[in-house]
């Protein structure tokens, strides 16, 4: 499969806020596999559906703790607070230090439409909160702030 073109800030796609998913369909999981499949090209480990112009709540991470894709998903309860360097594939070539809470329980729909709660940590609830940002059109550079530091950096984007 093709890599799908990503969006790159300042689309207005990435802005939106996303709609939420009725239903999971073979429509869905089959944009679930194109997410996948572009994520894995860019070498990155989550994706969300506004990052190929499509503003639905839909993301995949893939951290080797094994590929999730959820839909609709929503951070309901967090714990603890750490800072790590992320990047984005949507906004080339700049690392921004973000403050987020180290362990959260998402829900959300899986690819077969079932509701799911599970509890992640580290990297993990890292990548899914980012991913979950994209959905409400927040990005990294929204957690700038004069103190903030802004490298230049390679690799592990998201
Ligand atoms: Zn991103």
């Amino acid at each position: 499969m093709n890599p799908l073109e990503i969006k790159r800030y300042p689309d207005d796609v990435l802005r939106r806020e996303c709609s939420l998913v009725d239903r999971i369909t073979e429509k869905e999981r089959m944009l679930f596999e194109k997410m996948v499949s572009t994520m894995r090209y860019f070498s990155g480990i989550g994706l969300a559906a506004p990052q190929i112009g499509i503003s639905r709540k839909l993301i995949v991470v893939d951290v080797d703790e094994g590929l999730i894709k959820l839909a609709n998903p929503v951070v309901f309860k967090t714990k603890g607070l750490g800072r790590m360097d992320e990047k984005c594939l949507s906004v080339p070539d700049v690392v921004v230090n973000v403050e987020r809470p180290e362990e959260i329980i998402v829900s959300g729909l899986n690819e077969k439409g079932r509701a799911v709660e599970f509890l992640a940590k580290g990297l993990l609830a890292r990548v899914l909160q980012h991913e979950i940002d994209h959905l409400n059109g927040t990005l990294i550079i929204d957690y700038l702030t004069l103190q903030g530091k802004v490298r230049r950096g390679k690799g592990g984007a998201r």
